[in-house]
C-alpha cells in the first residue's frame, strides 16, 4: 500500500496559497517573526547568540527572573508536579488554585475571581457563556482578537464602535434598546495602541442605558491605580464594572488569566464557559509564581516607578526624533510606519543592530497602518532605552522617515 499521506486537494491549495508569502518573506530575508530567544526577557535578551536591548516584552515589572518568583514555581513543580493533567471542575484545581482566585479577587476588591489557563482564553470564557442570542454586544474597534473571538463564540448581535469615541456608543447605545441584555466591551490600556479608554464615560453610558462592562486590563493591570487594578481604578470607576479582565502573562511573567467579578457571575462562568470546563488547568508551577509575583509586585513598588521612568524616557526621545507614537499614554509604545514592507525591513534592521521592536502589522492593526510596537519593562536601564534610541533614529533618518 501507497502510505502517502491523504490530503484534501482544496485544503492543501488553501495552505500553499497562504504560506507561500510565509515562503517568500523568508527566502528574502524579510522575515522578521519568533526570533529564537536563548535567554530569559531582561533588559538585554539574546537572540540566537545576539545580544538585543529588549523593547518587546510584555514582562512589564521585570518579574520573570525574580528569585523569589522563580523559587516558588521550583517549589509547586516539586510539590506537585509538572501538570494538574486535567480541568479545573475535575482534577485540576489545587489549593493553589483557589488561592490565586482568592488572591485576584482580593487584589481588585471583588467577591471572586475565576482564573483560566490563559489571558486568551479567560475573555473568550467569560464573552461566550455570558452573551447569548438576546445579547447586544458593543465593542470598541480596536479590542484585542481574544475579544473579536469572544464575541465570535457567542450568538449575540454584535455593534462596533470607532475607537474611544463616546458619541458613536451612545448612538449604538441608544439605537439597540430592543435588545434586552447589552454589553459593553473596551480595553483599559489598548495593545496596540498603548492610549486608554474613557471608562467614566463608559460607565456613565451604561448606567443609563442598562448595560454590563467588561474591561480588559491586560496592559494596565500592576501598574495603574494606587494600587495597580488598572485603569478602571485609575478612573475611580472599579466597583461599576460587571467584569474585570486580566492576564497573568505580563506584569506578572507567567501564564493564565482572570475575570474578577461577583459571585455568581464566577459560579455561572465556572458552570457554562468551555474554555473552563473542558480546558486543563493552569501548571501549578505557574499558579505559584503567579502568586508569588503577585505579591511581589505589592512589596516591590520601586518597579512601577522604574516602568514609568522608562517609558517617559522612551516615548519622549522617540517624539523627539520626530517620529509618531500615536496617542500613546503608556508602556505600549507604537511606531508609526505606515508601509508593511519598510517596517520589516526596519525591524530586521533593527535586530541585527541590538535592538528587537516587534512588528505589527494586519491583522493585529489596520491595513497600511502598521507600525514598530515597543513595549517598555522596568528591567531596561537608562543606557539601554539610550542606545535604542540612536539606533532607531539612524535606522528611520536611512528610510527617510523623518524630516
Ligand atoms: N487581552 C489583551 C489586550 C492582550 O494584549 C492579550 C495578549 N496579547 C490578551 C488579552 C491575551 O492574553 P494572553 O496572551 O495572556 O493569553
Amino acid at each position: 500500500m501507497d502510505n502517502k499521506v491523504i490530503k484534501s486537494k482544496k485544503i492543501e491549495q488553501k495552505i500553499e496559497d497562504m504560506v507561500k508569502y510565509v515562503i517568500q518573506g523568508k527566502e528574502s530575508g524579510m522575515y522578521v517573526f519568533e526570533p529564537n530567544f536563548s535567554s530569559a526577557q531582561c533588559g538585554t535578551s539574546i537572540v540566537g547568540k545576539q545580544k538585543v536591548v529588549m523593547l518587546t516584552s510584555n514582562n512589564y515589572l521585570g518579574l520573570a527572573t525574580h528569585p523569589d518568583v522563580v523559587d516558588c514555581s521550583k517549589k509547586a513543580i516539586t510539590k506537585y508536579g509538572t501538570g494538574t493533567c486535567g480541568a479545573r471542575l475535575h482534577n485540576g484545581t489545587t489549593n493553589l488554585h483557589t488561592e490565586l482566585e482568592e488572591a485576584c479577587a482580593n487584589f481588585f476588591g471583588t467577591e471572586a475571581a475565576v482564573i483560566l489557563s490563559a489571558g486568551y482564553l479567560a475573555n473568550l470564557a467569560a464573552i461566550s457563556s455570558v452573551a447569548d442570542e438576546e445579547t447586544v454586544i458593543i465593542t470598541d474597534q480596536f479590542n484585542h482578537m481574544s475579544i473579536v473571538d469572544g464575541i465570535n463564540m457567542s450568538n449575540a448581535q454584535v455593534r462596533i464602535f470607532k475607537h474611544n469615541d463616546m458619541n458613536k456608543l451612545e448612538y449604538i447605545l441608544k439605537n439597540n434598546k430592543e435588545f434586552k441584555k447589552k454589553l459593553i466591551i473596551v480595553e483599559g490600556v489598548y495593545s496596540m495602541e498603548g492610549d486608554i479608554a474613557p471608562l467614566e464615560k463608559v460607565v456613565e453610558l451604561a448606567e443609563k442605558y442598562d448595560a454590563s462592562i467588561l474591561v480588559d486590563e491586560a496592559h494596565s493591570f500592576g501598574f495603574i491605580g494606587e494600587k495597580g487594578q488598572g485603569v478602571s481604578e485609575l478612573k475611580g470607576v472599579g466597583d461599576r464594572i460587571h467584569m474585570r479582565m486580566t492576564t497573568f502573562s505580563k506584569s506578572l511573567a507567567n501564564v493564565g488569566g482572570c475575570i474578577a467579578t461577583d459571585k455568581k457571575t464566577a459560579l455561572y462562568i465556572k458552570h457554562n464557559a468551555h474554555q473552563y470546563i473542558f480546558n486543563a488547568s493552569m501548571p501549578p508551577s505557574a499558579v505559584a509564581g503567579t502568586l508569588q509575583a503577585l505579591k511581589v509586585m505589592k512589596e516591590e513598588r520601586w518597579r512601577r516607578e522604574k516602568l514609568w521612568e522608562n517609558t517617559l524616557q522612551f516615548r519622549r526621545g522617540i517624539q523627539k526624533i520626530g517620529l509618531n507614537t500615536m496617542g500613546s499614554t503608556s508602556p505600549v509604545v507604537p511606531i508609526y510606519v505606515g508601509n508593511d514592507d519598510i517596517n520589516m525591513k526596519i525591524t530586521k534592521e533593527l535586530l541585527s543592530e541590538g535592538v528587537y521592536i516587534a512588528t505589527a502589522v494586519f491583522p493585529s492593526v489596520p491595513k497600511n497602518e502598521s507600525r514598530l510596537r515597543a513595549t517598555i519593562t522596568a528591567s531596561l536601564s537608562g543606557k539601554e532605552i539610550d542606545f535604542a534610541l540612536q539606533k532607531i533614529e539612524v535606522i528611520f533618518r536611512k528610510h527617510e522617515l523623518i524630516n
